[in-house]
């Protein structure tokens, strides 16, 4: 009857769907990075709200599929970090963020920091390392505007080899920070043995900072990363009392909604043209 109840499953017509789904994306996603041109880098602004503009971008990768349209990252982000695509895709994504960051400050728009999203993956045999330095040099970006953000699953994965890597980034000057803080597994005993620069507020707790139990941890994070001399970032901030709570708590760079959506590259422009410090 078990057997029985398993074929049925594999005929599970919402099941074969999804399931060929995720083969033609993974299919597709192979011959985009390939072929080019399907991949968009978008950029979200940081806002400092001390000087009251923006002070830097995270890049945020779109893919328009031919066939699909927009591909949200939070489908095809996974495939390509199962399959390896996640390689050339980050490659793709690094070399368009440093182009992009040199060519507002040659525009005269301003100096900004750009953040770049990494993958497990990008930790083994020095891949980031070299991708980085290929990166600068190619564009010319200074290291220290560049910054590489990584998540608590990255740390828990090869501890040691991600602080060893990222000592050789902060020796070339390049800057990072642990995105999604607080939501994953224990970030606190990990916080003080990796080489980063700055923590990032999870958006969850944002989200639900109409919580007083919620507030007390933003608080807590804030004074957390001030006694460890980190920058601390605040992200998913879409309303006005939110950046007020956050000001009170000490985080005074914001990114959300609330400062700016994900915008394409010539759209960046337009708003530096109008919030930029120059
Ligand atoms: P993330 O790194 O935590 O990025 C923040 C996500 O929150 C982005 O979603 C952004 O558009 C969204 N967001 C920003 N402000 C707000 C807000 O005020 N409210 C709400 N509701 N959402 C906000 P997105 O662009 O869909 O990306 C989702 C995830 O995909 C990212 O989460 C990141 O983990 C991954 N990702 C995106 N681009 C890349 C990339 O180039 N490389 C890698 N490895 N991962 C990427
Ligand atoms: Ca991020
Ligand atoms: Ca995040
Ligand atoms: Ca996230």
């Amino acid at each position: 009857k078990a057997a029985g109840k398993n074929r049925y499953e594999l005929f599970n017509p919402e099941l074969q769907e999804r399931l060929i789904r995720r083969m033609q994306l993974e299919n597709d996603l192979r011959k985009a990075i390939e072929y080019g041109g399907q991949f968009i880098v978008h950029y979200q602004p940081k806002w400092d709200t001390r000087i009251g503009r923006p002070v830097g971008f995270e890049a945020l990768v779109r893919w328009d599929h031919p066939e699909l349209g927009i591909v949200a990252p939070s489908e095809f982000i996974p495939i390509a970090e199962e399959t390896g695509i996640i390689v050339g895709l980050s490659r793709f994504v690094l070399r368009q963020a440093c182009r992009d960051c040199m060519r507002w400050e040659q525009s005269g728009l301003g100096t900004y920091t750009v953040s770049v999203n990494t993958s497990v993956r990008l930790f083994d045999s020095q891949i980031l390392f070299e991708m980085v330095k290929e990166c600068l040099q190619e564009s010319k970006l200074p290291s220290d505007r560049l910054e590489l953000e990584i998540t608590e699953s990255i740390v828990i994965h090869d501890m040691n080899e991600v602080i060893r890597q990222l000592n050789q980034l902060r020796e070339i000057g390049v800057k990072a920070s642990m995105d999604d803080f607080g939501a994953g597994y224990s970030s606190l005993g990990s916080l003080d043995l990796i080489p980063i620069d700055t923590v990032k507020i999870d958006r969850l707790f944002i989200s639900q900072s109409h919580i007083p139990a919620r507030r007390a941890i933003i608080r807590t994070i804030v004074t957390l990363a001030q006694q460890l001399n980190l920058e601390v970032v605040a992200e998913g901030v879409e309303e006005e009392e939110q950046v007020t709570l956050l000001t009170e708590a000490g985080c005074s760079i914001i990114q959300g909604y609330y400062f700016g959506k994900p915008m394409g590259a010539p759209q960046v422009i337009a708003y530096l043209k109008e919030y930029g410090s120059e």
